[in-house]
């Protein structure tokens, strides 16, 4: 399969390039030349086969024979090592949990298979050593460097701003060491984020280092995104129509399923909650796309003014506003409202949401409501509660349990460099 830009200025390239590249050389996001289908075999025969084989049935068409079909299978059988579990909580509401890997987010999926694609390419090519450069705020740092640890021929460079991650998050990223290593940045999320894209461009560092990056851009971490989709399908069997509500940031979730969709997995409806942060259900109840700055909330893995994702989406839909918005909708909620929902629904069903998983709750209500047909709705749990300690209700905060591997990770000691500036990292990269 190739990939073209979507900046248009770019040639296509494979899947290879495509992942040791992250980004196109015109700046564009790479997406796939074509859109292959399902198999009509494989359709009929869902609900009998295994998360592992829709998995793999459904990304190799994307591959091709650039990773052979036994490690392609180890890949994804690696990459999907823990369930994904799909439990009612209320009539007409399910939730899908995507907090059961190893750093408790949905981005582990996309940063196992990530690293492992990356790892073979790097066997096979007997190139020099690959850097990964991430900015986080949170998520995606931890899942990277998980993802990512002991990879042959591999290096991560994480920065994440002083202060402002919690202290699990901090750990997830700093007590590896090895081939990761933790930069603590003396600012904020944006900064850390400006810092790595001057990298990128930054013809020195280029030079000495191929880098690559592990945001979802990056195809291998996005299209993977859609195996958690083909799960919950198969665990609601073929009863109503399913509609998705998925708790929305930089939208690489939400388009992989979108993706999936596109392939024929039946699927009716997508549902996009965001936090203060909205500038996609202002767009889809109507208004222009207007990029803004983002804001904090208590939901930050979804502080993002200004999704990445979002031109692949509209690309899904062949730059058709009018049959996007078919297929949206979209809806946002303060930090109050997600704060109440958590402690109403804990109420109601001894269900604990997390702040991003609520807004998806949230989300999901808001479009049940009033709604006349009959749809069976399944909003996304994209973190573990024990995540968001800080700024979860006071009183639910002792009915969480703290999971095994949290608890040996808070003992574990940090390996972190502090920076204050570009030049700091930069003479770190040329080192
Ligand atoms: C990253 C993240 C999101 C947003 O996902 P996108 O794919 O960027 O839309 C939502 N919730 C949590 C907990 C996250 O870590």
């Amino acid at each position: 399969m190739n990939y073209i830009s979507l900046n248009k200025k770019a040639g296509a390239v494979s899947f290879r390039e495509a992942v040791v590249r992250g980004l196109a050389p015109d700046k564009g996001l790479y997406y796939p030349e074509n859109i292959p289908m399902l198999s009509e075999e494989l359709l009929s025969n869902f609900n009998n086969l295994s998360d592992q084989e829709l998995a793999l049935n459904a990304i190799r068409p994307f591959i091709g024979d650039e990773i052979p079909a036994t490690r392609l299978s180890t890949i994804v059988n690696e990459t999907l090592s823990f369930p994904f579990p799909v439990k009612q909580v209320e009539e007409a509401i399910s939730v899908l949990e995507l907090y059961h890997g190893p750093t408790l987010a949905f981005k582990d999926v996309g940063a196992r298979f990530m690293a492992r694609c990356l790892g073979f390419f790097n066997e096979t090519s007997g190139d020099e050593k690959i850097t990964v450069l991430v900015a986080t705020s949170g998520d995606t740092g931890g899942a990277v460097a998980d993802g990512f640890f002991g990879v042959e021929g591999v290096e991560v460079v994480i920065l994440y701003p002083k202060g402002k991650v919690s202290e699990i998050q901090e750990k997830q990223l700093t007590t590896h060491g090895g081939n990761i290593r933790a930069l603590e940045v003396d600012g904020t999320f944006d900064d850390c984020q400006a810092m790595v894209k001057q990298a990128f461009l930054d013809a020195e560092i280029l030079e000495k280092r191929p880098m690559t990056s592990a945001n979802s851009i990056n195809v291998a971490r996005w299209m993977p995104q859609m195996f958690y989709y083909l799960s919950a399908v198969r665990q609601m069997g073929s009863s109503d129509k399913i509609v998705f509500s998925v708790p929305s940031g930089n939208y690489g979730n939400i388009c992989a399923g979108m993706l999936a969709t596109k392939m024929g997995l039946p699927i009716h409806h997508f549902i996009t909650g965001t936090n203060a942060n909205k500038v996609v259900p202002d767009y889809l109840s109507g208004g222009i796309y207007y990029p803004k700055p983002s804001v904090a909330t208590i939901s930050n893995a979804m502080d993002v003014g200004d999704p990445s994702n979002f031109i692949r989406i509209r690309a899904l839909y062949d730059f058709d506003e009018d049959l996007l918005k078919s297929w949206m909708s979209g809806y946002s909620f303060n930090d109050e409202q997600t704060l109440q929902a958590i402690r109403k629904l804990y109420e109601a069903e001894e269900y604990l949401m997390e702040p991003h998983g609520a807004i998806g709750y949230l989300a999901l209500k808001s479009f049940l409501n009033g709604l006349k047909e009959t749809v069976q709705g399944v909003f996304l749990e994209t973190a573990h509660p024990v995540k968001f300690l800080d700024v979860m209700p006071k009183e639910l905060v002792e009915k969480i349990e703290i999971p095994a591997p949290i608890k040996q990770l808070i003992q574990k000691p940090a390996h972190k460099t502090g920076i204050s500036s570009y030049a700091d990292l930069k003479s770190i990269l040329l080192d």
